[in-house]
């Protein structure tokens, strides 16, 4: 349907949301002359590992509050939370198609999502029901030849002209540079657990809720002493039969946690039973659960997400690639042993 105005979609965890957040949606509604921009908060997947942290409707309204001191510019739009369960893309802009023509649809993301977007439902559909914004983010840079953007993109691409991209399905893809804002919500996270003043990156209406709602530090009841908590992560780790189980303090680095467990499996299906039964073991030992995991399924690079404490747990061939120890060479080593049985 042809309604002349130029509608945005922006989709994100917004866990929670922040000035990085804010000052894209700014940006981009003027530098791409849009009307409307939907700030669509993900579901949590249910059929995951159960994870601490806010709840879906918590994430909702901290966007909410976030969006709420500007006009209707920006719309937060509940669709894939009330969807549940994963949340594609494709759905939600389909779901927009309904009342808006693919010309006048516009999907934006950071450029920290662009080599995401292979492993995205349906991208040539995406691309075909909706433009796509590219905006900046500190630390990552614009690809400058078709060879750099991902493959099924790559493959979709009609003419290249840097900052503009005409694609085979009719739409386009531009690349928006903005002002740097560098935070992310990993970080915030952060220094919300470790007691830091979050004033410049977060709207004050978004950190009094997170006050008051007591979000993103009930680990540390639960935890009491971290360094004690990963000594026993470690410690259940090794009595798994688990390869080269090494425990860090972090504390004296800039690191997302401030602990870190590495240890790996002999199998990706072996990384993934150890992180399975590690997280029943700490549900039972401590009541908690993590406040995320990734890469479950594959087994290859495990990281249970504990707040304070990150643990990863690698295929072994995989954990030789990355070696991600090299990093903590100035981190002080908990000298992790088995405990006498
Ligand atoms: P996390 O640290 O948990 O990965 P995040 O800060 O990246 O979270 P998301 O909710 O995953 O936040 O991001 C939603 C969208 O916002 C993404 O497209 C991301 O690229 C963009 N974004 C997030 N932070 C910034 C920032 N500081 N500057 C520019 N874009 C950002």
């Amino acid at each position: 349907m042809k309604t002349g105005k130029r509608i945005g979609i922006f989709g994100g965890t917004f866990n929670p949301p922040h000035m990085g957040h804010i000052g894209l949606l700014q940006e981009v509604f003027k530098k791409a002359g849009l009307s409307k921009i939907h700030v669509v908060p993900a579901a949590q997947n249910p059929l995951k590992a159960q994870l601490e942290g806010p709840t879906a409707e918590q994430r909702l309204e901290m966007t909410r509050l976030a969006v709420a001191s500007w006009g209707d510019e920006f719309l937060v739009d509940d669709q894939e939370i009330r969807r549940g369960g994963k949340s594609y893309t494709i759905n939600t802009i389909k779901e927009l198609r309904k009342k808006v023509d693919a010309d006048d649809l516009y999907l934006i993301v950071g450029m920290d999502k662009l080599d995401e977007l292979q492993q995205w439902k349906d991208i040539t559909g995406i691309l075909t029901e909706a433009n796509l914004i590219v905006t900046s983010r500190p630390g990552f840079s614009f690809p400058e030849s078709v060879e750099e953007l991902p493959a099924p993109i790559r493959d979709l691409v009609e003419e290249f002209d840097f900052n503009f991209i005409e694609l085979k399905t009719g739409r386009n893809i531009q690349f928006i540079r903005m002002k740097d804002i560098e935070v992310s919500a990993s970080e915030i996270r952060k220094w919300i657990r470790t007691g830091k003043s979050v004033e410049k990156y977060v709207p004050l209406s978004v950190e009094g809720y997170i006050k008051k709602q007591g979000l993103y530090s009930p680990s540390k009841e639960k935890v009491g002493d971290f360094e004690s908590f990963t000594k026993f992560c470690g410690e259940f780790l090794l009595t798994k039969k688990s390869i080269a189980v090494r425990g860090f303090d972090l504390r004296n680095l800039s690191a997302p946690a401030e602990f870190a467990v590495v240890t790996s499996g002999t199998s990706t299906r072996h990384a993934s039973s150890l992180a399975e039964n590690l997280m029943q073991a700490v549900k039972e030992e401590y009541n908690l659960y993590p406040q995320g995991v990734e890469g479950l399924d594959e087994g290859r690079w495990v990281v249970v997400d504990y707040g304070s404490l990150i643990v990863h747990i690698f295929y072994d061939f995989v954990r030789q690639e990355y070696s991600i120890e090299k990093l903590w060479t100035e981190a002080k080593d908990l000298g992790l042993k088995e405990p006498a049985r």
